[in-house]
């Protein structure tokens, strides 16, 4: 089989009703089917590849969904996290235990586009600064625009950023993750000072 059939956002891996599919981040959330199979693995191919993967990562039903997708000789496109050369990759391994090679492929997976689009095109500097290489002050990742404050604090914090982004280390344009505050760390940081006082 090289690609099933997806009738709906979800996809319908088993060809049939699984309880696991109903939990399937794909079928809650709209995304467009064909975001799961990439087109090449030149530049764009392979940032589609990444982005898919990312989604699935935060779906609670992956590993119901590789396993399926191995199962039924699938060629093509991402399910759970995994692409065709990896499951190929898995199902030339002797191992009985599957799920522990899928959990041994994910944790080869890049998951973070922020870092990587950050990393690209940064800099470091002396006493932990960063400076961004590029002249423009715009990237996009996953769809939406980032200066590179904002991805040096989604780095940092784990989350989008909350208010303005703003250096907080006294070198101009710095962009390390930890000399950058929105109004989230400003706040905690204001916080633990009064406690201090
Ligand atoms: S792992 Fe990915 S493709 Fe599979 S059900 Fe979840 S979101 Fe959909
Ligand atoms: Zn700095």
């Amino acid at each position: 089989m090289t690609r099933p059939a997806r009738s709906s956002h979800a996809p319908d891996t088993l060809g049939r009703a699984e309880d696991w599919q109903d939990k399937a981040l794909c079928r809650t959330v709209v995304v467009d089917p064909e975001a799961f199979f990439p087109t090449g693995r030149a530049a764009a191919g392979q940032q589609q590849i990444d982005d898919a993967k990312t989604f699935c990562m935060s779906c609670p039903v992956r590993m119901a969904c590789a396993l399926a997708a191995l199962t039924g000789g699938y060629d093509n496109g991402v399910w759970g996290a995994l692409d065709e050369v990896q499951r190929r990759r898995i199902l030339r391994t002797d191992s009985d235990d599957r799920r522990q090679a899928i959990r041994d492929e994910w944790a080869r997976l890049r998951f973070d586009p922020h870092f990587d689009a950050y990393a690209k095109r940064t800099e470091q500097e002396d006493n932990g600064h960063v400076r961004w290489l590029m002249k423009s002050t715009s990237v996009t990742v996953l769809g939406r625009n980032w200066t590179p404050a904002q991805l040096a604090l989604t780095i940092s914090q784990r989350r989008p950023p909350q208010g303005a982004v703003k250096t907080t280390c006294g070198r101009p344009g710095c962009v390390a993750p930890e000399h950058v505050a929105d109004d989230v760390v400003r706040r905690s940081r204001g916080r633990t000072q009064k406690a201090a006082a």
